[in-house]
């Protein structure tokens, strides 16, 4: 959608292919960082994405039975937005939409999935097979961006191969409601018995992620749903009766937890980004915010190209070359993240964090840089032609 509506806006012309009939993305990325509210208020869009419902969490918290940690504060970084906005999707991507839609250049075609590549002779994509109800047609043009997700069919068809690097755990997310006088602007993890949950604040609810070992859903489905209550109540006591809104498991949502990279995310003719390039695990929250940065990369490198029918391989390699090393930057501070929250939580009497971690985040100058690279991302990037 961003990098839909920044082509737009310079003129070139845009098919925005969404295989649902709406944008409805219940639990899926929520957390707007301030390196997109930045990018956002490059382009004077800032203000109106903070009009939407929408929750600000200025610190990230480990909670056990022992202790308090903050190793991710937000409100001290430099920077317009000191805090984690989380919006639900659905209102924020309608937001952009409603911008985009004021460009008789772009066009969204819902219910239309991408199900094959075109290639011409020499093997160049130059469209895509689209499905429509029954109707199917080819939409030919000069770049395929595949933005098309964790499950990318695109990437599958063009025959690339991921390397693999999802930890062995998954998560389950839930929703609880909130009371009037809950704490408002943190979010966290709460580890207890061996339990390991996120908790994240939005507008009206809490939503709960509760982790559990890779593989371990139907067991936890067999143990029923009385179980898995009083498990949250063990891990965040104060949730209390809250978690009797859970009613059955229809009620929890699985996420696979996923990493993997792309050596090469284009060929000639074709783009991938976000996901597609690289799936990002839940650590942080980053996953929409890089592939928001992938969106504005690929803009900056290609909108020239594009209006003028030039786009060449070298472009795309451009393009990838200056979001590659902040992706693998932040997936090893990821799998780092993973192995020393969950790995040392799950099944652990009592957690705290490695010795030397607690030492370096009493030094001032050191203890902002985490929650700097997770807000901003290793390598800020920035609208060049806003
Ligand atoms: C349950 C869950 C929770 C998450 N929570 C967070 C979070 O809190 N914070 C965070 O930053 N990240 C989170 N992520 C990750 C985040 O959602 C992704 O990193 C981010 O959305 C990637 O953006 P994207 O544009 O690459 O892909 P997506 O947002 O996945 O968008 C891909 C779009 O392509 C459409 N599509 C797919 N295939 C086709 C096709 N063949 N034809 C047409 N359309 C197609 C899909 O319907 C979808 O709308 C979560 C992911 C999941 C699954």
């Amino acid at each position: 959608m961003i990098l839909a509506l920044l082509l737009a806006r310079k003129g070139v012309t845009v098919k925005l292919l969404e295989m649902h009939s709406d944008l409805d993305r219940d639990f899926r990325g929520d957390t707007v960082h301030a390196s997109t509210l930045e990018i956002l208020d490059q382009i004077g869009l800032a203000d109106g994405a903070l009009e939407l419902p929408h929750s600000r969490i200025q610190e990230m918290v480990i909670t056990t039975p022992t202790r308090v940690l903050r190793p991710i504060t937000f409100k001290r970084l430099k920077t317009k937005y000191p805090y984690l906005a989380m919006m639900p999707q659905e209102s924020f991507l309608n937001y952009l939409l409603g911008i985009a839609s004021r460009y008789t250049n772009f066009e969204i075609l819902f219910a239309s999935t991408a199900t094959d590549l075109c290639r011409d002779t020499k093997n160049k994509v130059v469209g895509v097979e689209v499905k429509q109800g029954s109707t199917k047609f080819n939409l030919m043009c000069q770049l395929v961006v595949a933005a098309d997700g964790r499950f990318s069919k695109i990437r599958r068809m063009a025959g690339f191969q991921a390397r693999d690097q999802s930890p062995a755990m998954d998560v389950a997310w839930i929703r609880v409601p909130k009371r009037e006088g809950d704490q408002d602007s943190f979010a966290g993890f709460y580890m207890a018995n061996g339990k390991l949950c996120i908790l994240l604040n939005r507008p009206d609810t809490w939503q709960i992620g509760y982790v559990f070992p890779k593989g371990n859903f139907a067991q936890l489905r067999e143990n029923g749903i009385e179980q898995l209550r009083s498990s949250l109540q063990q891990t965040i006591p104060w949730m209390d009766d809250r978690v009797l809104a859970i009613n059955d498991f229809k009620d929890v949502r699985v996420l696979k937890i996923k990493a993997d990279r792309l050596d090469k995310w284009y060929s000639e003719g074709l783009l991938l980004i976000g996901d597609a390039a690289h799936v990002m695990s839940p650590a942080g929250g980053v996953g929409i915010n890089f592939a928001i940065a992938d969106a504005v990369e690929a803009a900056n490198v290609l909108t020239n190209r594009l209006l003028q029918n030039s786009v060449s391989l070298s472009d795309l390699a451009e393009v990838q070359n200056r979001r590659f090393k902040p992706t693998v930057t932040i997936q090893k501070i990821q799998a780092m993240m993973m192995k020393n929250l969950a790995g040392r939580a799950l099944g652990a009497k009592d957690f705290n964090l490695p010795l030397l971690a607690r030492l370096l985040l009493l030094i001032p100058i050191i203890r902002d840089i985490p929650a700097k690279i997770i807000a901003l991302g290793p390598n800020p990037t920035r609208i060049e032609d806003p």
